[in-house]
């Protein structure tokens, strides 16, 4: 219960705490004991360094997810323009092979707006919540939205201007996005407007790619510098609250991305890959509480960090079940 509520202060902006004393099952003090020892931590440098030197390009996930985010995308743009009445509408609200989908945020807007909630938008918000949930956390974001793609290259561009030196990273406070998030909330209550999704880039994405690009998208392209040369992954780390939306929604899935202790170099690969490395301070040497750990709510089973990990300590599971992939 306690690691639960941890999860949600920490996807709010907390940051997370390094564990007290007592904090440790037994299993994992002995474990962190183990891998102090001199000989132990001998070995442990030897094989970062060889994996340095040996360097292994993976991107089975990244490949798996660009498919997806194409091909759900490309269905809308399809079905507008073939008249393929499968699929109807875009991102934000569809009627898929007869059901009614309508993301979860953009939906909480328009009932804050109109005060009124009509039944096909509540069957769309039931669907695509429990759609969601199944595959867990933010997967909306790495799995589907057209935005999360474009931001994927840019932050690419950014880390290695970064390392020419040309640019640096200037992050802000993660609790930036819970203030935005409530602020959203009530200019939709107040205004009767659906502000957020005036500017937000998922939405104007979606509608672009399916009825022909408009001055909106100059906005996108503002953020996408900004994150080029101002702030890594600025808009979806610190403004976007669909992805806190997906984060509460996704947060009891069955599918988790786990840490295992016992595999992990502490190196800090996937830490440094991670759009929301907070999720995965677990992996800092010493900072894991228990042997196995689930990624806790605001994790967007990206499997960027799947895919980094040398040893495997970072795996996609079922609940209660082994391996997933
Ligand atoms: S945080 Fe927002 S913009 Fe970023 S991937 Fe998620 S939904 Fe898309
Ligand atoms: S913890 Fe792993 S799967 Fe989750 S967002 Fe970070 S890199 Fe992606």
């Amino acid at each position: 219960m306690k690691r639960f509520l941890d999860s949600f202060r920490i996807m709010l902006g907390g940051e997370p705490r390094r564990p007290g004393k007592d904090d440790f099952t037994p299993e994992a003090r002995e474990l962190h004991a183990y891998k102090r020892r001199p000989e132990v931590a001998k070995k442990r440098i030897a094989m970062i360094r060889e994996e340095q030197e040996n360097p292994v390009l993976v991107i089975k996930w990244r490949v798996r997810r660009w498919i997806s985010i194409i091909i759900i995308n490309l269905l809308f743009v399809v079905s507008f323009w073939y008249d393929v009445q499968l699929i109807e509408g875009a991102l934000t609200a569809s009627r898929v092979v007869g059901f009614h989908m309508a993301d979860v945020n953009a939906a909480l807007q328009v009932v804050l707006a109109y005060k009124v909630l009509v039944l096909n938008l509540l069957i769309g918000i039931v669907t695509v919540t429990i759609m969601w949930w199944i595959v867990g956390g933010r997967s909306f974001c790495a799995w589907c939205c057209p935005y999360h793609l474009l931001a994927e290259f840019a932050e690419e561009l950014h880390l290695w201007l970064a390392k020419k030196g040309l640019v640096k990273d200037h992050p802000l406070h993660r609790g930036t996005r819970s203030v935005l998030y409530v602020i959203f909330v009530l200019l939709a209550l107040v205004t009767g407007y659906t502000v957020f999704e005036t500017i937000s880039p998922v939405g104007i994405l979606s509608r672009a790619l399916i009825y022909g690009a408009g001055v909106s998208l100059l906005w996108v392209a503002v953020l996408l510098l900004i994150e080029i040369f101002y702030t890594r992954r600025f808009w979806c780390r610190y403004i976007c609250p669909i992805g806190l939306t997906y984060g509460f929604v996704g947060k009891t899935s069955p599918v988790v991305v786990q840490y295992n202790l016992n595999h992990c170099l502490h190196e800090g690969k996937c830490i440094d890959v991670c759009l929301v490395p907070h999720v995965i301070d677990m992996t800092r040497k010493g900072r894991a509480d228990d042997v196995i750990i689930n990624v806790s709510a605001d994790c967007t089973r990206c499997g960027r960090c799947v895919e980094e990990c040398p040893t495997g300590a970072l795996t996609f599971k079922i609940r209660g079940t082994g391996g997933l992939l």
